[in-house]
């Protein structure tokens, strides 16, 4: 295999397999290979993998990928197993991404590898635990699960003996960086996972929602989205039960969206005439839904914001969960002999708090409560030690 000789880097694909391939399939403006920037510790290039495959390959391989199907995405395991975690709401969104990456003529490597890694460094309790960190360690730099997810991918996951982390293409660590700084133009391969996370966990966290019984169907009626699709499959689908007009709703909400993202982007990629990646990046360029799409998004998520995320039976159990990871931060940083040695070894490097903020923050949801109730509650008859310290997994 001749052509996989040589570095991966600048240049590295070209007049390869994989730039005939690209050329072939991706628009102007569309990420290629043969123009990434490689990786930090320099590898040869793969016989039959592009670098984006191999990055998403690396992410599906993590222990911190699986781990994500032991953390919540809205609703917790007690809540039934219906709903999405954290890791089913991750391929939720990689399909969907790769979906409009296809239609779009974009990278679909590229994209699938940024929608596998982009939750990947969320705390347990999602969003509510990423608050309980974030004030632990208020006065050593605060916790993102968009930073911690580089943290992880470029220092704490150890799956290969020559670097530390997964030594990803400098486009993956460009896009996730794009989450947290959020300055500048992305590359469109990031803006099309940014829109299809938030059209996964809209459509999701309605049917969810209604599956557990937190708001009705009907009162989702009061949405004018919602109302107009309702709309539609009643007359298509007459008398058709509550339970399966709930799945058609999820998946209209879906489709509509996409379809018109697609419909929308075409137009105006086709308008600009961009030639390249970096055009599209020095124009500005936002892929947008046009603004009456985008109001009855505004007025779908603002509903789930006020009925669903802080719907009583949930603030109870985030604001438990809080409490929890506060009480185990506070603990650990007491009793650092109790930290796993890789971690405590971490405490040289980035500071004592920080170090405990990572151990929890790796934690699934199940592992965190057993930690608590073993070390903070003092309840020992959950002993057990199934799940041994992040990195060294
Ligand atoms: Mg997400």
């Amino acid at each position: 295999m001749k052509e996989a000789e040589g570095n991966e880097g600048p240049t590295a694909t070209r007049g390869t397999w994989l730039d005939a391939r690209e050329s072939l399939l991706l628009a102007p403006y569309a990420t290629f290979s043969r123009e990434s920037r490689g990786r930090r510790y320099p590898e040869p290039a793969h016989p039959y993998r592009g670098p984006y495959q191999r990055d998403r390959d690396r992410v599906v391989h993590s222990a911190a990928f699986r781990r994500l199907s032991g953390k919540m995405q809205v609703f917790t395991g007690e809540m039934g197993d219906y709903h999405r975690t954290r890791l089913t709401h991750t391929h939720e969104v990689a399909s969907i991404a790769r979906t409009v990456a296809r239609a779009l003529r974009l990278n679909e490597d590229l994209v699938e590898a940024l929608a596998l890694l982009h939750d990947i460094g969320h705390p347990p309790y999602g969003h509510a635990g990423e608050e309980a960190l974030d004030e632990c360690l208020a006065d050593h730099g605060g916790f993102s699960h968009n930073a911690f997810a580089l943290t992880l991918v470029e220092s704490l996951e150890r799956r290969y003996a020559a670097f530390p982390g997964l030594n990803l293409s400098w486009e993956v660590l460009e896009g996730q960086r794009h989450r947290i700084e959020k300055t500048g133009t992305p590359r469109l391969e990031v803006q099309v996972v940014d829109l299809a996370d938030s059209i996964s966990y809209d459509a999701a966290d309605v049917d969810d929602a209604v599956k557990l019984e937190l708001v009705s169907l009907d009162e989702f009626g009061e949405v004018p989205l919602v109302a107009e699709l309702l709309a539609e499959l009643r007359q298509r689908y007459h008398g058709v039960g509550a339970s399966l007009l709930r799945r058609e709703l999820t998946r209209a909400l879906i489709d509509h969206r996409v379809s018109r993202l697609i419909d929308d982007a075409r137009r105006q990629l086709e308008a600009a005439g961009f030639r390249s990646a970096d055009a599209v990046r020095e124009a500005g360029f936002r892929l947008t839904f046009e603004e009456q799409m985008q109001a009855k998004i505004d007025e779908l998520e603002a509903f789930l914001y006020e009925r669903v995320y802080r719907h009583q039976r949930l603030v109870s159990v985030r604001r438990e969960a809080q409490e929890r990871v506060r009480a185990l931060f506070h603990h650990l940083k007491a009793h650092p002999e109790r930290l796993p040695l890789f971690h405590r070894k971490r405490i040289e490097s980035v500071g004592l708090e920080r170090a405990c903020g990572e151990y929890i923050a790796g934690m699934t949801d199940r592992f965190c409560d057993r930690r608590y109730r073993e070390w903070v509650a003092g309840d020992s008859r959950q002993m057990g030690d199934d799940q041994i310290s992040l990195p060294s997994a």
